[in-house]
């Protein structure tokens, strides 16, 4: 299990002050994989009553941009964060209700990273998405 001392120890590794918010928020994005800016806010408000939304906003931003936390946005879909970095996994998305599931590269390690042909372009992350039905809808159909 991630305690508060492995949160603070990725904070200072970033060169991030370590703050309350901060870690309220690393927290919630651990026990929530691939949760919207909303039900983030609720759990680090479950955690800290007074913190603001705009708080919460500007620590994902720099979580994100310090490479703490990855954010993605499927098509059509709000921000999600998880806490799962650095090995640029995929997702898979339900048409249905939106729900996300995390996919390992389909060979190896990262190999989406090496595109046939990068037009001399630095590649550093490959997006993929595959799009479907999940269980619990397909079970409702
Ligand atoms: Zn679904
Ligand atoms: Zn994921």
């Amino acid at each position: 299990m991630t305690t508060t001392s492995d949160f603070e120890r990725r904070l200072r590794a970033a060169d991030l002050r370590v703050t309350r918010p901060r870690l309220a928020v690393m927290a919630a994005v651990e026990s929530h994989p691939h949760a919207d800016t909303d039900t983030l806010i609720g759990a680090v408000r479950a955690e800290l009553p007074t913190v603001s939304h705009q708080a919460v906003y500007d620590v994902l931003r720099a979580l994100s941009l310090a490479g703490l936390v990855r954010r993605i946005q499927p098509s059509g879909s709000v921000a999600r964060y998880e806490s799962r970095v650095g090995d640029n996994h995929h997702h898979v998305v339900c048409r249905g209700c939106g729900a996300i599931a995390d996919v390992d590269c389909a060979v190896g390690h990262t190999p989406c990273l090496t595109a046939s042909d990068d037009h001399g372009f630095t590649v550093d992350e490959a997006e993929v998405v595959y799009w479907g039905t999940c269980p619990d809808c397909a079970a409702q159909a």
